[in-house]
């Protein structure tokens, strides 16, 4: 099965209108290439972004939806919202919502079914803490809150998985290849019951994913693309990894 990697960068909460700047240039560094590439910004940036990168190769997302699409909910966005504003794609379940804002996979459900609705792609992003793998419990815990994570009707088309180790986040520390590899195998195996045409979902990498280790990375096979903080922010960095992804 061939699937079309994704270099989907976040930036978390970093940018101003100034930082737009680093999109031309990743427009212009990519040009066309072999692989999907997105950027999911502060909802702030969004609609000024998409505006910038119509009719381009770079898609735009968001990193998070409330699962409702209006209502008495001070401070949030819907995905209705995002869609409005030119947004493709939203992450939802990212670790650090579900540490800041008790996120759960219920919540999680919820907000990728609101984002189908609006016809965006939901990013679900799933991985265990350093504690639960060092007892030996990675792959059960990421099973556990992939199958209570993903809605009913989910689709290689409206869904991208994420597996990223809550302990690889913006520490500079990886897993070894071998236990990616033995990890994305296990999604892949763990979604079949769940997802019709689980072979063709894209299931990304994320944690600490620079220049200097995307290739090796990205060769494993079902290893699809990479979700990428920190070496996303600048253009010259993320257009690297969007070659070795490609
Ligand atoms: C992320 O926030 O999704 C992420 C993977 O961060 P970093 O690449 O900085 O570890």
């Amino acid at each position: 099965m061939t699937r079309r990697p994704l270099a989907a960068g976040n930036w978390k909460m970093n940018g101003t209108a100034a930082s737009l700047d680093e999109l031309h240039e990743l427009i212009s560094s990519v040009g066309s290439s072999g692989c999907d590439v997105m950027l999911c910004l502060p909802a702030t940036l969004i609609a000024r972004a998409a505006d910038i990168a119509a009719e381009t190769s770079v898609a735009i997302g968001g990193q998070t939806c409330h699962p409702a699409t209006s209502g008495a909910h001070t401070g949030d966005v819907s995905a209705e919202m995002l869609a409005d504003a030119g947004a493709t794609a939203v992450i939802v379940g990212h670790s650090e919502r579900r540490a800041d804002h008790g996120e759960t996979d219920a919540t999680v459900r919820a907000q990728a079914t609101a984002a189908w609705s609006a016809g965006l792609t939901a990013i679900i992003c799933v991985g265990e803490t350093e504690a639960e793998r060092d007892a030996g419990r990675a792959l059960a815990v990421v099973t556990e809150q992939l199958m209570r994570s993903i809605p009913e009707g989910a689709t290689a088309a409206n869904t991208v998985i994420a597996y990223e180790p809550v302990w690889a986040i913006g520490t500079g520390r990886t897993p070894s290849i071998t236990d990616i590899d033995e990890m994305h195998r296990g999604i892949r195996a763990a979604i079949t019951s769940r997802v019709d045409g689980a072979d063709a979902v894209r299931l990304l990498y994320g944690g600490s994913m620079k220049p200097s280790n995307a290739a090796e990375i990205m060769a494993v096979e079902d290893v699809d693309g990479g979700l990428v903080g920190g070496a996303s922010l600048k253009a010259a960095d993320f257009a690297q990894i969007v070659a070795a992804a490609s």
